[in-house]
């Protein structure tokens, strides 16, 4: 197995994990069930809550973030789910409403674009009373757009009875995002993006009408059940036996972002985003070549930015990835349709402007 050196693995998720968090993993195991998780469950929560902006509990799962964008729809809606679909992940949530077989309809643009809140507004007042939950997701890294997730949720508030669920797999930590403020009902994370920690938590928080939703379910699945979160983590625990030696990590994680602090580290994400769209497009002129961002203007990720490539058929997303390896860098392919078209690079997590110069420096290099 090729070792990748620190500093050079760019993948939009899973990210690079800093030495001492992976360090943190090896503490010795503790139960489940009493004060010890008590202890740490405690620990967690200011941090957490912090993290996204919230006075309510955060739930922890050891599942990945799909787990719990599963939790959105067993959960929250007893009507039909209105999907905001914006490239595969947001596609997803719509995906699990048909697995559950729940009524659920697709508000769509184009991948590269980003749901509107004047496209959701016309929707929902086209037949009120017809929806009871809008997915959207935060930054959606198969394109790299952001959507404007404050505004859309502001459109929800206008109607009756309608929920909001968020996911922020790819966001929380890299992109500013306040639950309380911008009265979001539900919002899941990963831990293996922004936050830099080893894949294999996700976690989750509900607001007081999502949890009275909930109630009023009958059939809300097992494993995600939330009230089963909710009952659990004010007894500061899990339903069911979590990875701890990944809560030892968050914890660790935790601390570090305190000392970084929020908003510096949302000021760190979006100067690299920044420096990557100055340099596709300085790479555009100078070559004279069509390279371009995925994402429309206004609406660009903090975290991952998707690359148009100017001629595939010469040089594809794949072999700009195989070439960047063979250099001891790690950047990942498009997505899906896009993959031969255009490559992703995740600038998020624990990644600094002196390792993405690196990164871009080789880039060049095999793209010119
Ligand atoms: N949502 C977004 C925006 C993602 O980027 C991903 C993973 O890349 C997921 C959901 C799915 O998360 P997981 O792979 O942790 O289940």
């Amino acid at each position: 197995m090729t070792t990748i050196e620190y500093g050079r693995f760019f993948l939009p998720g899973p990210t690079e994990v800093e030495p001492s968090t992976l360090a943190a993993m090896t503490q010795p195991v503790i139960g489940h069930r009493g004060p010890e998780i008590q202890r740490l469950m405690g620990a967690l929560q200011p941090g957490l809550k912090q993290l996204f902006g919230t006075v309510r509990p955060v739930y922890v799962s050891t599942s990945s973030g799909t787990g719990m964008m599963e939790a959105a729809i067993t959960n929250l809606s007893r009507k039909r789910v209105l999907c905001l679909v914006c490239g595969a992940f947001s596609q997803r949530s719509y995906d699990i409403a048909l697995g559950f077989g729940r009524p659920a309809d697709r508000l769509a643009v184009g991948w590269g674009e980003a749901n509107l809140p004047e496209d959701l507004r016309e929707v929902l007042a086209a037949e009120p009373g017809r929806y009871d939950l809008v997915t959207v997701v935060h930054s959606e890294t198969s394109t790299g757009v952001l959507n404007p997730v404050r505004e859309l949720a502001a459109v929800v508030r206008e109607f009756d009875d309608i929920l909001i669920s968020v996911d922020a797999v790819s966001s929380l930590g890299g992109a500013p995002l306040r639950m309380d403020e911008w009265g979001l009902d539900f919002v899941l994370t990963g831990a293996q993006k922004a936050l830099a920690l080893p894949p294999g938590l996700a976690l989750a928080a509900a607001s007081e009408r999502a949890i009275a939703r909930a109630r009023a379910i009958e059939h809300r699945g097992f494993y995600f059940d939330l009230l089963k979160f909710e009952k659990q983590v004010e007894r500061q625990m899990t339903p069911s036996t979590p990875a701890v030696s990944l809560m030892f990590a968050l914890q660790h994680r935790l601390d570090l972002m305190a000392q970084e602090g929020m908003e510096v580290r949302w000021r760190r994400h979006q100067a690299m985003a920044d420096r990557t769209h100055a340099w596709v497009e300085e790479l555009e002129r100078d070559s004279g070549r069509a390279y371009g961002i995925v994402a429309a203007a206004g609406y660009r990720s903090p975290t991952v930015t998707a690359v148009r490539l100017p001629d595939p058929e010469r040089l594809s997303g794949p072999d700009v990835a195989a070439r960047m390896r063979e250099r001891g860098y790690i950047v990942a392919t498009g997505y899906g349709a896009l993959k031969p078209e255009s490559i992703r690079i995740g600038h998020m997590g624990e990644h600094t402007m002196v390792q993405l110069e690196e990164l871009l420096a080789q880039l060049e290099e095999v793209l010119t």
